[in-house]
Order: C-alpha cells, then sequence, then structure tokens
C-alpha cells in the first residue's frame, strides 16, 4: 500500500491546480498554472497531463508509482463515458476528458464535479474529517453543494445530487439563473448580497458602502465586522435564507456535519451566530441536537484533495490496489 500515490486536480476557468498525495491525504508536490481555456479542450487536456506527468515524475525513481488521478470540474460530469458533457467557464461541451488523460498518461482517471470533490476533500482531510454524513455548502458567486454518506460521496441516480444552491427557499423570490424564482443561491451567494446591497443603496439607505461598480461580497463583510448597520442586515438575511435551507437538509440527511466554504465563510462569527441559530430554528430537536455547523478549512486545495480521494473511492470497488 505505502509504495503507491494518487494525483488530485481541481481543473477551474482560471487555473489548474494540483497535487501528488500519499494514501493518507498528505500532500507530497503541488502545482499550479493558468488554465488558458481560449486554447480549446485538447489543449487544455495537454497541460492537466504535462502537470500529471510533472507530478509523477516526483516518486518514478523511488520505485513507486501512481495509483490514478481523480479530476474535478467545473460543469457537469459522466462518469461512465469520462466526458464533460457541459463546463459553461470552459466554453466545452461533450468533451472526453477522461479519454484524452488515459491516452497522454496511462493511468486509470476518475471524473467528478467540482462542488462534490470539494466536500469529499473536506471530509477526507478538511472540517468533516471523521465525519461519517456531511454536507458541505460553498457560497460564492453562485452556491454549490456536495454530499458524503457513509463515508462515501453521494452522486444520486444521475449525478445531480446535492445542488443546494437550487433549492427554492422563496417562491416569490428574486430570478435564479436555473429559471425558478428564490431559489437558496438567489438569496445567499456573494452575488445575492452585492444585490442586496444594490437596492438598499438605490433606496438611500445610510451606509459606509459605496455605489462603485465593483462592490464585492467582501466590502460588505468587511464593512459589517465595522458596525455598519446595512452591511450587518445583509449578512443577517443571508444567514436567515441559509438557516432555513440548512434547516430541510438536516431534517432529510441527519448530517454529523455541515461545512461552510467560500469566501462568504470567512466572515467568522458575524455570519455561523446567526446561521446555526437559524438553522437549528428550521429542523427538528432530533436531528438539530447532533449536527455540527463548521467553517470550511482546506480553502483552495479541497478540490484537488477531494479529486484525489476519488482514486480510492472508486478503488474500493475494483481493487486496484
Ligand atoms: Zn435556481
Amino acid at each position: 500500500m505505502n509504495d503507491k500515490f494518487v494525483i488530485g486536480i481541481d481543473l477551474g476557468g482560471t487555473n489548474i491546480k494540483g497535487a501528488l498525495l500519499d494514501l493518507d491525504g498528505g500532500i507530497i508536490e503541488k502545482r499550479e498554472i493558468p488554465t488558458l481555456a481560449n486554447a480549446g479542450p485538447e489543449a487544455v487536456a495537454g497541460r492537466i497531463a504535462g502537470m500529471i506527468t510533472e507530478l509523477e515524475a516526483a516518486v518514478r525513481d523511488t520505485g513507486k508509482s501512481v495509483a490514478g488521478v481523480g479530476i474535478g470540474v467545473p460543469g457537469q460530469p459522466e462518469r461512465s463515458t469520462g466526458e464533460v458533457i457541459f463546463a459553461p467557464n470552459l466554453y466545452w461541451r461533450n468533451v472526453p476528458l477522461v479519454k484524452y488523460l488515459r491516452r497522454y498518461t496511462g493511468l486509470p482517471v476518475f471524473l467528478e464535479n467540482d462542488a462534490n470533490v470539494a466536500a469529499l476533500g473536506e471530509q477526507w482531510r478538511g472540517a468533516g474529517q471523521g465525519s461519517a454524513n456531511m454536507v458541505m455548502v460553498t457560497i460564492g458567486t453562485g452556491i454549490g453543494g456536495g454530499i458524503v454518506l457513509d463515508g462515501r460521496l453521494y452522486t444520486g441516480s444521475n449525478g445531480a445530487a446535492g445542488e443546494l444552491g437550487h433549492a427554492v427557499i422563496e417562491p416569490a423570490g428574486p430570478q435564479c439563473s436555473c429559471g425558478r424564482r428564490g431559489c437558496l443561491e438567489t438569496l445567499t451567494s456573494a452575488t445575492a448580497m452585492v444585490r442586496m446591497a444594490r437596492e438598499a443603496l438605490d433606496r438611500g439607505v445610510k451606509t459606509e458602502l459605496s455605489k462603485e461598480e465593483n462592490l464585492e461580497a467582501r466590502d460588505i463583510i468587511m464593512a459589517a465586522q465595522a458596525g455598519d448597520r446595512l452591511a450587518l442586515d445583509i449578512v443577517e438575511k443571508a444567514a436567515y435564507y441559509l438557516g432555513i435551507g440548512l434547516g430541510n437538509i438536516i431534517n432529510i440527511l441527519n448530517p454529523d456535519t455541515i461545512v461552510i466554504g467560500g469566501g462568504v465563510s470567512r466572515a467568522g462569527e458575524l455570519l455561523f451566530e446567526p446561521l446555526c441559530r437559524n438553522a437549528r430554528a428550521n429542523c427538528l430537536d432530533c436531528a438539530g441536537s447532533i449536527v455540527r455547523i463548521v467553517p470550511a478549512q482546506l480553502g483552495n486545495d479541497a478540490g484537488f484533495v477531494g479529486a484525489a480521494k476519488l482514486v480510492l473511492q472508486d478503488n474500493t470497488k475494483k481493487c486496484i490496489i
């Protein structure tokens, strides 16, 4: 067992991050290069393959070997064929990524959605370590989710599980990119917080926040930490809606841990106090009594750490190691 390693790759719209890890999830080598998505899928696959070859070289001379590669993609994967069906940030449709990478590297390659691998990474080596049933919610431009049940990633009947951002919380709420109204994503994401701030600014609410074009969620969090009333109200409102979403998740899945990731999670107690309060107010006591709601720990490493775990998760069935 100890002469094997795994490689995890986190393919993003801007950067490709990757690492060589030991079978306990310890990071041996890390790499990061620009994606250069404009060059097209085959060129991007070539860059990933180059990174894999470099990472593999770190163990090749020692007589040890790499058991496989896991890769998280920002879109919809088809696990059975190894294709990326749709990845809007990369302008990809039906890209046979696994086939490309197998041809270049000769290694087994496992494909998964990026929010799912982030959840698996946090469960393996981050804030969800030791957790059997864990849900991760990532608050960014949108809201991503991943579910780990009985220690394994749960992806549902056709891979669509974990889309927590599109749970409808307020049926008459703001329009969502998915075509519905009042999805969690429209009420709690960084984008939603900025929208709430702009609406208040347009109403003439007194605040330290400026009307500048480049207003970001981090500005709202910083203003809230400095005691700005409007910014505090926005964080409280985001926590209120997210609390309803988490309450539903707690009732349905009875997780022991919920990990909150993404830039907004760095707001600390300002977010977590109202979030935990609202989540507990919206679930049954029995399920609510056991769950911990905690910030993510791995930051940008979560994607490639979880991607690497895919190799071990699948191999428990296929017994390659
Ligand atoms: Zn939606």
